[in-house]
């Protein structure tokens, strides 16, 4: 009986010893395996890191070489490649309605809110800037419109002047449009606007210009090529009221130029033509 409890010891020593070596021997395969992985992991940065500075130096050499050819090009085709750009400058206001049938290339700023592809990325490039540096919370509310989106807004507005100001119908239709401008005459159905709020206070009045958010776009917009589109006290030039909230696209070199001399897009366009 002593000799059979002995055996059954000396077995169970054996089968704990077994375990422990097993789950040892695991355990440096999978210290071995992590190493593995982490050198890996090390080769793949790096060789991220190289491919992101080689692209970055192809990509500043191809820039300065266009800049080369385009300083060497006669000042006639120079002046062919800006007006390339003018079409970022078309005016669509109350006055100048969308031409017919335009229909943008359209590219997601977030969400469901699409722009036109030449700027969507810079929108939300902004947008993130913003967000990190301005101490608001930027929220896109309206970015491109269809003309059947833009004509249930200004039909809701009519509704709205009738109910909350007791208008008349034909009176609601034109102090509407001061608001909500009319089908077919919003830059949202261009493509190229986007009405930016702080999430902290989300209402589309006056007040929305104290908002960290529209402080720091009203000043740094042009870097990202937007303008604000309808400032105080231009409505008479622009038909459409105060909107401290309603960016344009116009490209970065017109809207550095448009903000630095603090006028409208009307204007801009009018100085333009008249050069
Ligand atoms: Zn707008």
């Amino acid at each position: 009986m002593k000799a059979f409890r002995k055996e059954v010891l000396v077995a169970v020593l054996i089968l704990a010893l077994a375990i422990v070596c097993g789950s040892g021997i695991q355990f440096l395969l999978t210290l071995q395996e992590i190493h593995r992985a982490d050198q890996a992991a090390d080769v793949l940065i790096s060789e991220t890191l190289t491919a992101v500075a080689d692209y970055g130096n192809a990509e500043r050499e191809r820039c300065a070489a266009a800049a080369e050819r385009m300083a060497s090009l006669p000042q006639v085709k120079q002046q062919r490649l800006d007006d390339l750009h003018l079409e970022l400058l078309m005016i669509v206001n109350p006055w100048s309605p969308l031409p017919e049938g335009y229909a943008p290339e359209l590219a997601t700023v977030v969400g469901d809110y699409l722009m036109d592809s030449r700027c969507a990325a810079l929108a939300w490039q902004m947008i993130q800037d913003c967000s990190a540096y301005s101490g608001g919370l930027p929220m896109i509310c309206s970015a491109y419109r269809t003309q059947e989106d833009q004509q249930m807004l200004y039909d809701n507005k009519v509704i709205r002047v009738m109910l909350e100001e007791y208008a008349p119908y034909e009176e609601a239709l034109v102090r509407a449009a001061a608001e909500v401008a009319l089908p077919g005459t919003s830059e949202h159905q261009l493509g190229l606007a986007a009405d930016i709020i702080d999430e902290i206070y989300p209402y589309l009045n006056n007040f929305q210009e104290t908002m960290p958010t529209q402080i720091w776009l009203s000043e740094h917009s042009p870097e990202y090529g937007f303008i604000l589109r309808y400032p105080n006290g231009t409505s008479e030039i622009t038909g459409i009221i105060y909107e401290p909230w309603h960016y344009r696209y116009v490209g970065e070199k017109f809207a550095r130029e448009i903000t630095a001399r603090g006028i409208t897009l009307e204007e801009y366009v009018a100085w333009r033509r008249g050069r």
